[in-house]
């Protein structure tokens, strides 16, 4: 073999195991890239390609603290943007949910299980005619929105946490406002309600 046979084939190995060391280190070879042009001689982890979707993908758990302390910063922004795309997206979002349900039986059961549990060991109970006399003393209108919607019981202090099942910690509300409410108390979503 000659010399320069000898060098050509050195310098095809040295080609094949340089890309496959790129391959393997995408991130090194764009900063020593990127160092070689001279653009800046420090690069931030931040600013290389893909950087922060593998960062959230090695590390699930602080990517959601991360996500969840960033939407309670820009709560009024993410209210809007929700709203957005549920009016958008509407039928695909219930469609998920049900293909969700369907999907997790078990906890759905646990949940309704716990609900009723709570129910029972927060005590308080009330006779449905009560419910109606409340219902017509507050003239049949959900207490939230006042709008004359079939009304269903809604616990002012959330049954999760702990409220009583006695009449006075209940009040006629529609679906709507019932299910936007969730873990609120009354108070708490009358207010978010006039924030928004
Ligand atoms: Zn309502």
């Amino acid at each position: 073999m000659t010399y320069e046979m000898t060098q050509l084939r050195k310098y095809a190995n040295h080609l094949v195991r340089l890309y496959a060391w790129r391959m393997a280190h995408p991130w090194l070879a764009y900063v020593r890239r990127t160092r070689r042009r001279g653009r800046s001689r420090r690069i931030a982890w931040t600013s290389v390609p893909g950087y922060y979707s593998r960062w959230a993908q090695a590390h699930p758990v602080s990517r959601r603290a991360s996500y969840a302390r960033w939407r309670a910063k820009n709560k009024e922004r993410m209210r809007a943007y929700d709203a957005a795309r549920y009016r958008r997206d509407r039928d695909r979002i219930i469609a998920a949910n049900a293909e969700w349900h369907r999907k997790n039986r078990a906890r759905v059961r646990l949940r309704q299980a716990t609900r009723i549990q709570n129910i029972r060991g927060n005590g308080g109970r009330h006779t449905s005619a009560e419910w109606l006399a409340k219902c017509a003393l507050l003239g049949h209108v959900c207490v939230y929105c006042g709008e004359a919607r079939p009304l269903a019981r809604d616990h002012k202090i959330p049954v999760a946490r702990g409220g009583s099942s006695d009449i006075t910690n209940i009040v006629p509300a529609c679906g709507s406002c019932n299910s936007a409410k969730k873990h609120q108390t009354a108070a708490e979503f009358l207010a978010r309600r006039r924030a928004a």
